[in-house]
């Protein structure tokens, strides 16, 4: 019987690229959204004419109660990508308890959410897979990006220790921490920023939406991994 996923954040970037993937490799895939309605209805359509099954739902995934409502309709959720996530760059002495709240909850409390309530169903089966979208800014920490850093190592301790917990029910729990891409979340860097990273980075190039749906599809695919860190950063990070 055909698998399904279920794509936090599949209205743009890593997601949107993710969802694709998962949906061409024949999956019945579950796009979820926030605001982005629209080019959730766009990748909808475009799937579904290549004849894939897909269909989208949408969700504030910091609300427990959105997020149950998102599972009941969802149904059947094999693979949990954890990829919803926002950024924010800012001076950590100008950072306000809002800023924090607001990172926290959308990057680390709405893994916690959708994990709990994957995990529920996923238990009971005795098999299923949860990957979680940290950052390469996880492991080695970004300079005014102190709430997001904490975030992302929040999501990598969170990947471990449910690794640990869900093991022995047959759950995989992994996690992905990517480095550089080119969404929307890094247009506000300007052409030379993007120059020194491309520079800096030994695979000489941003990396891709693509990229990072390529190691998910790995990742979901596998038997064996549990509790692992994926660097998708070309070499920035090692
Ligand atoms: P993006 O293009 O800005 O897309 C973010 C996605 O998250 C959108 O689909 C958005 O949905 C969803 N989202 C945001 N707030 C939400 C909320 N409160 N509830 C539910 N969904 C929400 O970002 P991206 O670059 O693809 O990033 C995807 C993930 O990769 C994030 O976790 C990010 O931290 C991580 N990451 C990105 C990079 C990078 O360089 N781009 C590097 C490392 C890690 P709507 O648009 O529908 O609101």
């Amino acid at each position: 019987m055909k698998k399904s996923v279920l794509v936090t954040g599949a209205s743009r970037g890593i997601g949107r690229a993710s969802a694709a993937a998962f949906a061409r490799a024949g999956y019945r895939v579950c796009i979820h959204y926030h605001s982005s309605g629209a080019e959730a209805e766009a990748l909808e359509a475009e799937l579904l004419a290549e004849g894939c099954d897909v269909f989208r739902l949408q969700a504030e995934l910091t609300s427990a109660e959105e997020v149950k409502n998102l599972f009941a309709a969802a149904g059947k959720v094999d693979i949990l990508l954890n990829n919803a996530g926002i950024s924010q760059e800012i001076p950590f002495l100008e950072m306000s308890e809002e800023d924090w709240d607001r990172m926290l909850a959308v990057n680390l409390k709405s893994v916690f959410l959708c994990s709990r309530a994957a995990a529920a169903q996923m238990v009971r089966r005795g098999e299923g897979k949860i990957l979680n979208i940290s950052s390469m800014w996880g492991l080695v920490g970004a300079s005014c990006e102190v709430h997001y850093s904490a975030a992302k190592a929040g999501v990598i301790g969170f990947t471990k220790a449910l690794a640990k917990e869900l093991g022995p029910s047959g759950v995989q729990v992994n996690c992905i921490a990517p480095g550089v891409i080119d969404t929307d979340m890094n247009r506000w860097l300007s052409p030379e920023d993007l120059a020194v990273l491309r520079e800096q980075t030994p695979l000489g190039r941003i990396g891709t939406p693509e990229d990072v749906a390529r190691a998910a599809l790995y990742l979901a695919e596998d038997r064996f991994i549990t509790g692992e860190v994926l660097n998708i950063s070309g070499g920035f990070v090692i």
